[in-house]
């Protein structure tokens, strides 16, 4: 049968999505190959419809274990034979299923990456005919990558030990430039026909809030913009997750939890609730979301700060499947990078990762105080460039509030740094500016500096707001370190001479203290 027919008659498509069908055609002609396309791509057509056209069996390598259940149970309603081995099987089950591996009964076969390691797997491999080796979600072999799994580092070890050697064909949503290079290098692609496929989703809106009382905030949104939508508030800590949806539910919403701590019953339960719109709101961890495809949330809101743009990427990518309008915002507060920080060294990381993991964090942060476009910043962190410079259709770009001249503050902040030999992190930069007597300040005779109090007129939070900024604009540095500290850099200079003139947002310059924080 032709590719064509195959591809209606299995999958009941009539055409390919962008970028499947230049893979597709490489992998039969038994090239390696690299998939590079944002989730919902339709990566795993580009492994699946191969596979059914080649001879022998093909390995799918991945590490969510939840989806291949999924997987191998479609690929069986399409009349494809094809299973799966990982740790979530008891021994007789997994016996029987390697003998029917060992019988050639399978056209597919998904491992997770462990199975690597077991000797009896890879024994068995090594009778069977494979005649390719799809790596779902290539990026963890990658230690730049955000989501690094150690085993898959045997995976180039186990491709070498076949013979003939099989296509390899490699699949991610999240690739910058560097994590792309590594797995073509780690996985020893042999020069892998690539399909990248764009990055841009324009029907979502991408927006940063400040907002000291983000409850009133999402309670008031909810109500004007997305009254019976359905939507999605990811929060950082699972107590959050559950003080969040109670409040929203005895504000009359309909909303329910989920998180890793509840029991599964109970998750499977909200989960089924909610794509069957029985409720509107899912209030959840980063535990929620992983092959979830409905494809009306209209709404994405982060309540904290996640830890990387690619995981704030998947989480926004949930919204709008259908292809119309979706609203992706971060509810930004200081605290919350205080949070991830603390999550981060928790971890308990090799010092190299943990640096990566602060970098990573930091391109969100900046993010987060940039006046640019949104979705050019996005785009930039996986390596595209984007079509113009304004989208028009994000917070930033929508935002028609004034801007003000802010070079003399960022002239004073910077000479502050300046005079404290760039060894103090930004809360001891801010106390100097106001002209704080607390005893840390006094000790260190702090007060004697000339840039002692310059800036005694601006609140805790406009401070923190504009040093901030000058950082997303690359006139400070916050280096990536468990204590980190402020440096200046090459451009600083540029403003510190009058050369460049620096702007910001006039309601954030002039932001109030908080006085109340809201208790979710
Ligand atoms: P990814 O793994 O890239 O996130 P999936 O493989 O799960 O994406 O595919 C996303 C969705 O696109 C699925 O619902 C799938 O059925 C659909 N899809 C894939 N290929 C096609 C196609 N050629 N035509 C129409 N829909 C497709
Ligand atoms: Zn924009």
């Amino acid at each position: 049968m032709t590719l064509k027919q195959n591809l209606s008659q299995y999958f009941g498509y009539d055409t390919f999505k962008d970028g499947q069908e230049k893979i597709v055609n490489a992998a039969l002609r038994g090239e390696d190959v690299l998939g590079i396309m944002p989730t919902g791509g339709g990566k795993s057509l580009c492994y699946q419809l191969p596979a059914i056209q080649m001879e022998g069996v093909t390995l799918v390598i991945s590490p969510l274990i939840s989806l291949m259940k999924d997987q191998v149970d479609a690929l069986g309603e399409m009349g494809i034979p094809s299973t799966f081995l990982n740790s979530s099987l008891d021994d007789h089950t997994y016996e029987e299923r390697m003998a029917g591996i060992r019988d050639n009964q399978y056209k597919l076969v998904y491992i997770a990456p462990e199975r690597l390691s077991a000797y009896s797997f890879i024994e068995l491999a090594r009778q069977l005919n494979i005649s390719m080796v799809a790596v779902d979600e290539a990026h963890c072999i990658s230690q730049w990558g955000h989501d690094f799994r150690p085993h898959y580092q045997a995976i180039p070890n186990f491709i070498e030990s076949l013979t003939p050697r099989p296509v390899v064909a490699a699949y991610t949503a999240t690739a910058t430039v560097k994590v792309t290079q590594e797995i073509k290098e780690l996985l020893k692609l042999r020069d892998p026909v690539e399909s990248i496929i764009g990055f841009d989703r324009p029907n979502l809106i991408y927006q940063v809030v400040k907002t000291g009382d983000k409850f009133t905030y999402v309670r008031d949104a909810i109500r004007k913009n997305y009254e019976n939508a359905s939507g999605i508030i990811y929060c950082a800590t699972r107590k959050t997750v559950e003080g969040l949806a109670q409040k929203l539910n005895a504000q009359g919403f309909s909303a329910a939890a989920y998180h890793g701590g509840m029991g599964a019953e109970a998750r499977q339960q909200n989960q089924h609730d909610f794509i069957h719109d029985k409720i509107n709101i899912m209030v959840a961890t980063n535990a929620f979301g992983m092959g979830i495809n409905k494809p009306d949330v209209r709404f994405i809101i982060h309540y904290n700060m996640p830890q990387n743009m690619e995981a704030y990427y998947q989480e926004a990518g949930r919204g709008g499947r259908d292809g119309e309008i979706s609203h992706c915002t971060i509810l930004y507060s200081p605290a919350d990078i205080v949070k991830q920080k603390r999550l981060i060294q928790m971890n308990q990381t090799s010092p190299e990762r943990e640096k990566l993991l602060f970098e990573n964090l930091q391109y969100l942060v900046d993010y987060c105080h940039t006046n640019e476009c949104l979705r050019k910043k996005i785009l930039e962190y996986f390596g595209e460039t984007a079509i113009e410079d304004n989208c028009g259709n994000c917070g930033n770009c929508l935002d028609q509030s004034e801007m003000m001249d802010i070079t003399l503050e960022a002239q004073k902040i910077l000479s502050c740094i300046y005079r404290m030999n760039s060894r103090f992190g930004l809360n001891m930069v801010i106390s100097v500016l106001r002209g704080s007597r607390n005893k840390k300040i006094m000790d260190m005779n702090l007060d004697q500096l000339s840039t002692y109090g310059l800036l005694k007129e601006h609140t805790l939070e406009s401070l923190r707001e504009i040093i901030m900024t000058l950082v997303a604009k690359g006139y400070v540095l916050v280096t990536a370190d468990d204590f980190p500290v402020l440096k200046l850099t090459a451009a600083s200079t540029k403003v510190l001479k009058g050369q460049e003139k620096v702007f910001h947002k006039k309601h954030l310059v002039e932001m109030k203290a908080v006085k109340s924080k809201s208790k979710v």
